[in-house]
């Protein structure tokens, strides 16, 4: 039984006190029977307080992006080290912002992908189908397009520390969830995918479901048997909604 995942993904939202507030609530009212692990994504600005604020709590400090280089005269870029440096333990790589807004291809992402496994960061690497290539019934070639093209640059390796978290993008902020079964589908696919590659590490790695999670239908995600947790933006900005999805997940 691979441990849940919950992630707070927190986007470009939410001024400094809101963070502060948020991070010293989740860490407060964390209850203490939770057996999933939990992480919290803030904007790079955010790291160092909330490190410092979770400092012996059981909650994990993760960021949104991470640069593909390592070091060098790369105005605005934070990299790998840097974020390690600073407490965080995962980055997510590839989320569909990125790749519809600032036109990171599948093998940029690849690169970033490698640059944080090689630092010793957990990367979550986010694919997923727009609602067009859904409708055209091309989900499983879109996922499996962006994820070989991360394998074949970073090597199945770095898998073995990596997350995967399926999002298909018309279910991003739209308050439309794919349903339980959908998801269990397409994770099932990704997962046989991976197999493809070595099954040990197709086994064991969590693929989080991401796309208009929320308290009342977590549980019904969380309950099939290859969602491996969740990757939540708009429900993880306010602590009782993020809390009731940890707790659906245990
Ligand atoms: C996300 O940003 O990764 C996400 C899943 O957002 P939301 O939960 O708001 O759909």
């Amino acid at each position: 039984m691979r441990r849940r995942l919950v992630a707070g993904n927190w986007k470009m939202m939410l001024s400094a006190d809101e963070a502060d507030a948020l991070v010293a609530a989740l860490r407060d009212d964390l209850p203490g029977g939770t057996v999933s692990d939990v992480l919290v994504c803030p904007s790079f600005v955010y790291l160092k307080g909330a490190g410092e604020a979770l400092a012996g709590s059981p909650i994990a400090l993760g960021a949104q992006n991470v640069s593909d280089q390592v070091e060098g005269a790369y105005t605005g870029e934070v990299s790998a080290g840097m974020l390690k440096s600073m407490g965080c333990e995962y980055v997510i790589v590839g989320h569909s912002e990125r790749r519809a807004l600032y036109g990171e291809s599948d093998e940029f992402v690849g690169r970033k992908f490698l640059a944080a496994a090689e630092t010793g960061l957990k990367p979550i690497l986010c694919i997923g189908e727009t609602l067009e290539e859904h409708e055209a019934g091309d989900t499983n070639a879109v996922v499996r397009r962006q994820l070989e093209a991360v394998v074949g640059i970073a090597g199945i390796a770095t898998f073995a520390n990596a997350v995967l978290a399926y999002e298909p993008v018309w279910a991003i902020g739209t308050g439309k969830t794919a349903t339980p079964q959908h998801a269990q589908d397409t994770h099932a696919y990704i997962r046989s995918v991976m197999a493809g590659h070595d099954a040990g590490i197709a086994e064991g790695i969590r693929i989080l479901y991401g796309g208009s999670c929320k308290p009342d239908n977590a549980a019904d995600l969380f309950g099939m048997d290859d969602v491996d947790g969740g990757l939540i933006g708009g429900a993880s900005l306010k602590a009782p909604s993020f809390l009731g999805i940890i707790a659906a997940a245990g």
